[in-house]
């Protein structure tokens, strides 16, 4: 049986790869220090013979056995990770030395849950690998961005000096139930207000944009990836290539849910990146994946999470 560690298990997308390696036959230890995740999260596993839950900090030392290790633990949302910046810095990089120590002694495969933002607001547009982007070392958002960075230097430099199996793939933005409804990010902002009747907050002129996939097209590509042959380390892009200003997503989201709420235009903040797009050619050659749920279908499932999220 594949014993399988997930650090970050209990966050958004942490929780939804416990349940999809648990479906699929996987003994489960999900690591978190409840920052962002939580229990109600993985609730639903508790009392399953194969899943295990432990609360730990990954910025201390870890002594487990592995096979594989998917290390996803980090606050992902500015909001979050630029609470205690310090920390966000400590949990990429710390997080790493050690959950990559543990991968060494262990001998297990370890997969880094990277981010676009390490190419930060890109002046090339969509962002192959290649790109060595474009950051800010010193901004508000850049405990997040460099700490991300700096991770995967050290998982490259874990595989070069020690042979290590190691898989990166940087995620860019995904969306899905079990968002947190009060992180800031603009899919559970955006829903979290229409269904309140709030305004819709834009941040600048709202002609900034991302690329937003569905949290079980990202899965689906996270494990792809962690069974991929040896010697293929990436870095992968994962997302969904299909653009979309904040303009548009607003539009679609009240579209969806009704009510009655107007846009409202708030200040654009620090070193927030102007487009992002990713080019999945490398993940759709390597790993056969492709994302298929388009964003009206994703918004219709996330928009009912939090329909029953806030009227629980
Ligand atoms: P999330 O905040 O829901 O999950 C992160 C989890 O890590 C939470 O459960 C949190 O409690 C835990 N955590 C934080 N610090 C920890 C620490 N020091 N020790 C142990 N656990 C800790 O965010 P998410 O969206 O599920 O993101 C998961 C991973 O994917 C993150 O590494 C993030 O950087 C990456 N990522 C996510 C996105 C996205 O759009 N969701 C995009 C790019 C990258
Ligand atoms: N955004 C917005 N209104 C909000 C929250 C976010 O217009 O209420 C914008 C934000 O400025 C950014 C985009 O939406 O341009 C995506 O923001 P998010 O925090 O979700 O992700 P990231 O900037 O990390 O890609």
């Amino acid at each position: 049986m594949n014993r399988v560690l997930i650090t970050g298990g209990a966050g958004f997308l942490g929780s939804h790869l416990c349940d999809r390696l648990i479906k699929d036959g996987g003994d489960v230890l999900c690591v978190d220090n409840f920052f962002t995740g939580s229990k109600a999260n993985i609730a639903h596993l508790i009392g399953n013979p194969y899943f295990e839950l432990m609360r730990h900090d990954v910025t201390f030392p870890l002594y487990v056995e592995a096979d594989q290790i998917y290390n996803l633990a980090c606050p992902a949302s500015p909001v979050h990770y630029q609470f205690d910046p310090v920390q966000t810095t400590k949990t990429s990089v710390h997080g790493a030395i050690n959950m990559l120590g543990l991968a060494k002694r262990v001998k297990a495969r370890i997969l880094q849950a990277s981010t676009s933002e390490v190419y930060g607001d890109p002046a090339v547009h969509p962002q192959l690998e290649s790109y060595w982007g474009n950051v800010n070392p010193i901004g508000p958002r850049s405990c997040y961005d460099e700490g991300k960075r700096c991770a995967e230097t050290l998982f490259f430099d874990y595989h070069r000096q020690h042979n290590l199996d190691i898989k990166v793939v940087r995620l860019f933005n995904t969306y899905g139930p079990r968002m947190h409804p009060n992180d800031g990010r603009v899919v559970s902002n955006f829903i979290v207000q229409a269904l309140k009747g709030e305004d819709i907050t834009i941040y600048g002129d709202g002609s900034q944009t991302r690329s937003f996939c569905y949290v079980d097209d990202l899965i689906e590509g996270l494990v792809r990836m962690m069974n991929t042959e040896a010697g293929f380390n990436g870095p992968v892009n994962m997302g969904n290539p299909n653009e979309f200003s904040m303009l548009e997503l607003a539009e679609k989201v009240l579209h969806l849910v009704g009510g009655k709420s107007k846009l409202a235009y708030h200040p654009l903040p620090t070193d927030d990146p102007k487009q992002r797009q990713p080019d999945i050619a490398l993940a759709k050659e390597k790993l056969g994946w492709t994302p298929t749920v388009q964003l009206e279908d994703g918004l219709i499932e996330t928009v009912a999470y939090f329909r029953m999220l806030l009227s629980a």
